[in-house]
Order: structure tokens, then C-alpha cells, then sequence
């Protein structure tokens, strides 16, 4: 299966994907983390990004596709789940491209649909671990013990582009730019399974399951 994951900054991609991942085997290709691993190892590219990531902007598509297509190629035959990307409609249509050169595919695209004022909750209370990545939230999933991740004791950070400044303009940059992406995979006939994202984990979690399940069957 090869699936886009589309849906705002904070509507629950990255907490889904866990577990899509964990039941289909699929790769998790997570535009945002990748980038965050750059900049963490201070390459280029990390450094080229920085500036827009920082202002809650996006990436110049040319830097992202080239990114991303690096990544695809290493997938297993199982395929992959794709989480932030693509987020321009030129982002989908070179994806489209480039997976037409090798006879592939977008076999479906999951649209979580949510509230901006829910996703400013979101977002504001997220907190991830430095070292495992596993993504956590002041209210909504708490750790065991508060502050530090369950997987490996390490302590939970926020991320920079989480304060509320930011998040108003990454909300923006979704609405411009990201959301006309759902109505060009509509138009050219990916399957799109728009899914209510307000709802907690577990219930967003039987949706989405729902529907990967019917297109595993089909
Ligand atoms: P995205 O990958 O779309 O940016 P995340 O998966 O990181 O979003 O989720 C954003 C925040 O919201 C995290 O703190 C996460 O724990 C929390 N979260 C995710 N899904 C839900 C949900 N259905 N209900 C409540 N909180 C959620
Ligand atoms: P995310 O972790 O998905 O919220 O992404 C964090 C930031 O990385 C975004 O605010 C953008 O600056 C950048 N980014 C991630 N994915 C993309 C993409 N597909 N296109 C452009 N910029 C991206």
C-alpha cells in the first residue's frame, strides 16, 4: 500500500502513522521528522531549512521533493505511508511523476479533518521525546510519569515551532497552501477517505483502520 496521510499541523498524522505502521509494516515517511534530522546533524540541508521551519513557512518544494524521493526509493515492498508530505500541489503532482517512472502509484489518501481551534490545543500541548521521537500531550496522552518519556527515561521537550506564534502561522500556510492538495488528489481519482479528526485517538484510530482495511481486502 502506498498512502498519503494528509490533515493541519497537530491533527494527529505523526500519532496515527504509529499505528498504521505497527499493523500494515509499512515505511513511515514523515516530511517534518526527516527535516528535524537534518537539522539535528547540521547538514545543508538541515541548515537551508531551518529559517522557514523556524517561521512556520514551508520549505521550498524543490528541497522537499528531492528529499522525499530519496526516501521513497528505500521502502519496502510492503510500502509506505507518507505524513507532511506532499503539502503544495506541485508536491503532488512531481510525486505523482516520480512514482510514474516506476509504474507506482498512490493507492489512497486518508484526509483528517479537524477544528483549528483543536488543533491549537494540540499543538501547544505536544510534547515529544529527543531521543525515541515518540510523541506525547499535556492533557490528551499523558507519559506515566510526567514530563518523561516511558520508552527510555529521557526528558520530553517542546518543539520550538510549537508556540502559539507559530502555530497561528503554520494554521495559515495550511489553509493556503496544504488544503488545496486534498482537492487535487479528488480530481485525479487517488482514493480519498476524509475522516474526522477531533474525535480521541482510539476513535480517529477505528476510522482510519476501517477504511485501510477495506482497501487491503480490495
Ligand atoms: P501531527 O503529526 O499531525 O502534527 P501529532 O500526531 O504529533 O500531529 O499530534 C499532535 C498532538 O496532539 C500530540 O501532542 C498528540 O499526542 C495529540 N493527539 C494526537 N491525536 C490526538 C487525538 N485524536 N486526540 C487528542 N490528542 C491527540
Ligand atoms: P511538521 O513536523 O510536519 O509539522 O513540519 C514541520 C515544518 O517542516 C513545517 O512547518 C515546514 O516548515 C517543514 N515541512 C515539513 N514538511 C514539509 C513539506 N512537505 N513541504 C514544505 N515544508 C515542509
Amino acid at each position: 500500500m502506498r498512502i498519503v496521510l494528509l490533515g493541519a499541523p497537530g491533527a494527529g498524522k505523526g500519532t496515527q502513522c504509529k499505528r498504521i505502521v505497527d499493523r500494515y509494516g509499512l515505511l513511515h515517511l514523515s516530511s517534518g521528522d526527516i527535516l528535524r534530522q537534518q537539522r539535528a546533524e547540521g547538514t545543508e540541508l538541515g541548515g537551508k531549512a531551518q529559517k522557514y521551519m523556524d517561521s512556520g513557512a514551508l520549505v521550498p518544494d524543490q528541497i522537499i521533493v528531492e528529499m522525499m524521493a530519496d526516501a521513497i526509493k528505500n521502502a519496502p515492498d510492503a510500502g509506505f505511508i507518507l505524513d507532511g508530505f506532499p503539502r503544495t500541489i506541485n508536491q503532488a503532482a512531481e510525486l505523482d511523476k516520480s512514482l510514474d517512472c516506476s509504474g507506482q502509484k498512490i493507492d489512497a489518501v486518508l484526509n483528517l479533518e479537524i477544528d483549528d481551534e483543536v488543533v491549537v490545543r494540540r499543538m501547544t500541548g505536544r510534547r515529544s521525546c529527543p531521543q525515541c521521537g515518540a510523541v506525547y500531550h499535556v492533557e490528551n496522552l499523558k507519559p506515566k510519569v510526567e514530563g518523561i518519556c516511558d520508552n527510555d527515561g529521557t526528558t520530553l521537550v517542546q518543539r520550538s515551532d510549537d508556540s502559539a506564534e507559530v502555530v497561528a502561522n503554520r494554521l495559515k500556510t495550511y489553509h493556503l497552501q496544504t488544503e488545496p492538495v486534498v482537492d487535487y488528489y479528488k480530481k485525479n481519482s487517488s482514493t480519498v477517505y476524509d475522516i474526522d479528526a477531533n474525535k480521541d485517538v482510539d476513535g480517529v484510530s477505528a476510522s482510519v483502520l476501517e477504511k485501510l482495511e477495506a482497501l487491503a481486502k480490495a
